[in-house]
């Protein structure tokens, strides 16, 4: 009997999903289902890299989880699915943790849908297709807002009137499930570092930082939705509200057009005129280019200094996320101005990518540490149904 546990990450088109057993940290699976519709297309493959064969209806979410499933069935007849963790935008004020999904709570999270219009429907429709899928399998929710649920009050609000903030209206911060692995991985290889305030650069498509003290966050870059604070592949990070104002008034755009602009055209390929992808921008070579890279490195500087401020100092800095983890140029270019608190990277070793990157002689730590989304689910998942876990050991 092959047992394990599934987690999916539902999107508006695309399907990401990944077998784990049920301990260690390697997936014995993983795939994607993109542009769900009659375009879909789905690519499963082995931990070693070898594809699955998968085919089915991918016009529907639904018609793709049921040709993963068929894909994961043909590879491992004897499998039993114990357990299905999802990746959900947003939990609201209160959910600190993941939660077993049951109809009262999938009503709540529905509730929260108008604070994350383009993510948490496809979530939530996520997870209905797999109660469909494997009626009686606990399906938990694992939410992006959870680790963020430690801000103290300065963090969590804005000056608004309090109606607002009592309402909804906060600063919610996500990318809390690569976060909450970072925090674990650095309680593990770095504990005296994880015991102090670590700012965590999750640098991909979508970009945040979190400041974190003792392993728990204080203070993000992303607000009341995934917007705010830095620039992102096609997100614009922060921008005064009173451009918001002008576009309205002046230009008469309406809020789908203002969400289209915000959301898919700014950031980098705003900027660049390009690209939204790092890696085309830093070999573009084109004035534009070099100045979209010019200023997420310059707000990547700015939000650092933020979050040390935050929490009254810095011990390390952590880079993580697509960007992170693989653009030496970008990781060279943001600590090279930051000299002023403690930081040195060490050109040797960031050009191999080394788990530790600054100097010897530099007082602030800097780590390059892989994040692992999934595996954070598949842990919530595992937990949920009574596996030990590594961590509680
Ligand atoms: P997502 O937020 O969609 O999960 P990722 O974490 O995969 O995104 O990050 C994607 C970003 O990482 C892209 O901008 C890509 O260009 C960048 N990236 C990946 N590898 C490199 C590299 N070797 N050099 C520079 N940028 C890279």
């Amino acid at each position: 009997m092959t047992q394990a546990v599934l987690t999916l990450n539902a999107g508006s088109s695309s399907l990401k999903v990944s077998l784990f057993p049920t301990t260690g940290d390697v997936p014995l699976a993983s795939g994607l289902a993109d542009r769900i519709g009659p375009e879909g297309t789905l690519r499963l493959k082995t931990a070693a890299g070898e594809a699955i064969a998968a085919t089915g209806d991918l016009t529907s979410h639904a018609g793709a989880l049921a040709a993963v499933i068929a894909g994961f069935r043909a590879a491992w007849p004897d499998l039993d699915l114990l357990a299905v963790g999802h990746r959900v935008v947003h939990g609201g004020a209160d959910r600190a943790r993941p939660v077993t999904v049951d109809a009262a709570l999938l009503d709540d999270l529905a509730r929260l849908a108008p604070f994350a219009p383009l993510h948490q429907p496809h979530n939530l429709a996520g997870i209905r297709t797999a109660m469909a899928a494997f009626p009686g399998v606990p399906q938990v929710a694992c939410f992006d807002t959870a680790f963020h649920r430690s801000h103290p009050w300065v963090n969590d609000t804005f000056a608004l009137p309090r109606a607002l903030y009592d309402e909804g209206v906060r600063r919610y911060g996500f990318h809390g499930l690569s976060y909450d692995y970072i925090a674990g991985e650095l309680a593990r290889i770095a504990p005296h570092l994880a015991e102090g305030r670590v700012v965590v650069a999750h640098l991909g498509n979508g970009a945040s930082m979190c400041g974190m003290t003792g392993g728990r966050s204080i203070a993000s870059t992303m607000g009341f939705s995934a917007l705010d604070g830095l620039p992102m592949g096609t997100r614009s990070g922060q921008v005064d509200p009173g451009v918001l104002l002008y576009l309205m008034d002046q230009k008469g755009m309406t809020p789908a057009e203002i969400s289209d602009l915000l959301y898919k055209r700014s950031g980098l390929l705003g900027l660049s005129g390009l690209s939204n992808d790092m890696r085309e921008l830093e070999a573009a070579g084109t004035p534009e280019a070099a100045e979209a890279i010019d200023y997420f490195v310059f707000r990547c500087q700015r939000e650092i200094g933020s979050m040390a401020a935050a929490m009254g100092g810095m011990d390390a800095l952590i880079f993580c996320g697509g960007i992170g983890e693989n653009s030496r140029l970008v990781r060279t270019r943001i600590c090279d101005r930051l000299g002023w608190m403690g930081i040195e990277i060490d050109p040797g070793r960031n050009a191999a990518n080394a788990q530790v990157i600054s100097s010897d002689m530099a007082s602030t730590t800097v780590m390059v540490v892989p994040t692992n989304e999934e595996l954070v689910i598949a842990r919530a998942a595992r937990a949920a149904v009574g596996l030990a876990e590594r961590e509680a050991a």
